[in-house]
């Protein structure tokens, strides 16, 4: 068993199809063990997408990921990672497979509705970066 950590994105909230996303997780074995819906500052998003802070997309993602609330989850299964990003899809919607929540539900490349870790690791960090170890309840 393992973890990883999902954001459910501004354009989702907005269409309240939260519940949608949340039953695709759950009908694939991913127990959703932490959430809560938030609002990211500016400097949150700036931090969370670091990585991605000298790409040509970086100021577009932050008033992106800031312009409504999202809802930041710790999913629990087995393969977590590998299996979350399976049932995302690609990044870009156009690529992504039948019945992925991109397919189904992503906007464009940028308001895709989803994100997860993509590595143990990385998961580990995003996880620390929203959630204390007493909000997290299996
Ligand atoms: P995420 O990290 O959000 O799970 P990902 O790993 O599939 O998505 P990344 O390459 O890490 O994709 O990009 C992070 C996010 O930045 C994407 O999910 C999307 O919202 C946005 N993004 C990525 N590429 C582009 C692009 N070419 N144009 C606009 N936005 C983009
Ligand atoms: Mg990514």
């Amino acid at each position: 068993m393992s973890r990883t950590f999902s954001i459910i994105k501004p354009d989702a909230t907005k269409r309240n199809i939260t519940g949608a996303i949340n039953k695709i997780i759950e009908d694939n074995n991913l127990m959703i063990i932490a959430q809560k819906r938030i609002q990211l500052s500016k400097e949150k998003a700036e931090g969370f997408y670091s990585i991605h802070k000298n790409k040509p997309f970086f100021n577009d993602l932050i008033q992106y990921m800031t312009s409504g609330p999202v809802i930041v989850q710790v999913l629990h299964g087995e393969n977590a990672v590998q299996v979350y990003r399976k049932i995302m899809g690609a990044t870009n919607p156009e690529n992504a497979e039948n019945g992925t929540i991109r397919k189904l539900y992503a906007l464009n490349i940028q308001e895709n509705s989803v994100h997860g870790s993509d590595s143990d690791e990385n998961a580990i960090t995003e996880i620390n970066y929203f959630f204390d170890d007493s909000e997290i309840i299996i």
